[in-house]
């Protein structure tokens, strides 16, 4: 695949998020000459900059904060002295673990031979694109991964300083006395908590009757019921129409489903009512590379746009906007360029809520296979029969596995709970291997861990019969 002129690649990969750096980073593994161009000064894209990891750092912090204040008395431990919240030092830890991760990018990119292009990527034809409308790249292959961006809603102006999207509230200078967040999933849920655990008062306005309408329904509920115990409002089927800045408050008027118009005074109000893809500037004209009314770039089954040697993964195209979706993608791509047939099973595809206690699912809900007509058994456990969960005070939650009623083969499992996020992988190999709840169930799960709720699920599931409930 050698290439001797400088700026001719086989494959140019444009955007740094986890769809286009580790797509460039396993098309170099197979040997082409990569390039990747990412339009701000570092890589990692919405993930790593102003997504998972400072999302991640803020919970964890966050959590620290909550449990001195209001759990670790119970395991014997006095503080004396008043306990403080450094919040500038919260924020500047969170963005020097950002710049730890990116530099590790940095790193990978080095290491695999991968040249890196800083500025925004424009096509000029199906073979050159330009760089900030100056240097300009050549190329056999084309990979866009230049992810999505935060939507607002029609009548609300975004003012970025109270009126904030995800990226602000990542970077706030103050604690909020009270935020109103607008939607009710997954981004919007996990900052609430990061800023109720900080001292401020949260409020959830939600559109639709329940939070997190994609999860199971039981799991969904059982969120709600943890948050609203842990005093975040909720406001549910409200209909928000007027969002509007005075100074330094933000009022916001929303509508119940009696039609009755509801007031809200806060500080700050976060936006986060979903993204959209972002292909803005790009040129795609110039290529006909052709996406739907959503924005979405439409893709075959092999990654491949309207144009022949153009493809486009990730946030960009349809499915769950998540990481390690797109980290998938790349990697397909990249093997699929090289000849190989790789495969991506998408109902394999594990979710994360990374709230206390935190919710992950992989597979079919019951909601789905009621829709399908599909005859299933269901087996739950809840946590707190747990000697793990009693152990670290971390009752809340259960593990839910729904089994094909015949076959027992696991066709969903769903989890709220501490660790849910690393237990779910339990989950995915199991479904991965088309696993029964039998196969679950006479596995040896060590205790005492979280995990053993899989097991007692695909016990339950299997015959009813737990055994320690
Ligand atoms: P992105 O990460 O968006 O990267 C695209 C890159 O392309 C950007 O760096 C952009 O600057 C660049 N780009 C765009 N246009 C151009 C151009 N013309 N030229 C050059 N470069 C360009 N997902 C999870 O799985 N787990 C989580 O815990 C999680 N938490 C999240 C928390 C928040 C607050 C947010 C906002 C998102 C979170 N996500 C999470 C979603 C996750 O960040 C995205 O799904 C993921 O980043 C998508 O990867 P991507 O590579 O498709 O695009």
């Amino acid at each position: 695949f050698c290439n001797m002129s400088k700026n001719k690649f086989d494959v140019v990969v444009i955007g740094s998020g986890p769809g286009g750096y580790v797509c460039a980073i396993r098309l170099a593994q197979l040997g082409f000459k990569t390039a990747i161009i990412e339009k701000y000064n570092s890589l990692g894209g919405t993930c790593l900059n102003v997504g998972c990891i400072p999302s991640k750092s803020l919970l964890d912090s966050s959590h620290h904060y909550d449990d001195v204040l209001k759990n670790v008395m119970n395991h014997g431990i006095e503080i004396n002295g008043e306990i403080k919240l450094n919040f500038s030092k919260m924020i500047e830890r969170k963005n020097s673990v950002v710049n730890q991760t990116v530099k590790g990018i940095d790193y990978l990119m080095d290491k695999n031979k991968i040249s890196v292009f800083y500025g925004k990527a424009s096509f000029v034809d199906n073979n050159s694109i330009n760089i900030d409308g100056k240097e300009k790249l050549k190329f056999d292959k084309c990979i866009i991964a230049t992810g999505s961006k935060p939507i607002s809603l029609p009548f609300v102006k975004l003012d970025k300083e109270r009126i904030i999207t995800s990226t602000e509230a990542l970077s706030l200078k103050e604690v909020p006395k009270h935020l109103v967040i607008i939607g009710g999933g997954v981004i919007g849920l996990e900052l609430g908590q990061v800023y109720k655990r900080l001292g401020s008062e949260v409020s959830v306005i939600e559109y639709a009757e329940k939070i997190t309408p994609f999860m199971d329904q039981d799991i969904s509920k059982e969120l709600l019921k943890v948050l609203k115990k842990q005093k975040i409002n909720f406001f549910l089927s409200h209909e928000v129409y007027e969002v509007e800045r005075n100074g330094d408050s933000v009022n916001i008027k929303a509508k119940n489903k009696n039609g009755d118009i509801v007031n809200f005074d806060s500080d700050y109000c976060l936006v986060s009512v979903g993204r959209k893809p972002y292909t803005e500037g790009l040129g795609l004209e110039n290529v006909n590379v052709e996406t739907e009314k959503s924005g979405k770039i439409i893709i075959d089954n092999h990654f491949k746009t309207s144009a022949e040697n153009i493809y486009a993964i990730g946030d960009v195209v349809n499915g769950p906007m998540l990481a390690h979706k797109a980290e998938e993608e790349g990697i397909a791509v990249a093997e699929i360029l090289n000849g190989q047939k790789p495969h991506i099973d998408y109902n394999l595809i594990p979710n994360v809520i990374y709230t206390w206690p935190e919710v992950s699912s992989v597979g079919k809900t019951e909601q789905q296979l009621n829709k399908e007509e599909v005859n299933y058994k269901v087996g739950k456990f809840p946590m707190r029969a747990l000697g793990r969960s009693r152990a670290s005070s971390d009752l809340d939650g259960f593990v839910k596995i729904i089994a094909d009623k015949k076959s027992d083969e696991i066709l969903g499992v769903h989890i709220i709970g501490a660790r849910a996020a690393d237990l779910i992988v339990e989950g995915v190999t199991a479904m991965e291997f088309r696993a029964s709840c039998e196969d679950i169930s006479i596995m040896s799960h060590p205790h005492p861990t979280y995990s053993e709720a899989m097991k007692e699920a695909a016990l339950s599931a299997l015959d009813n019969r737990p055994l320690h409930i």
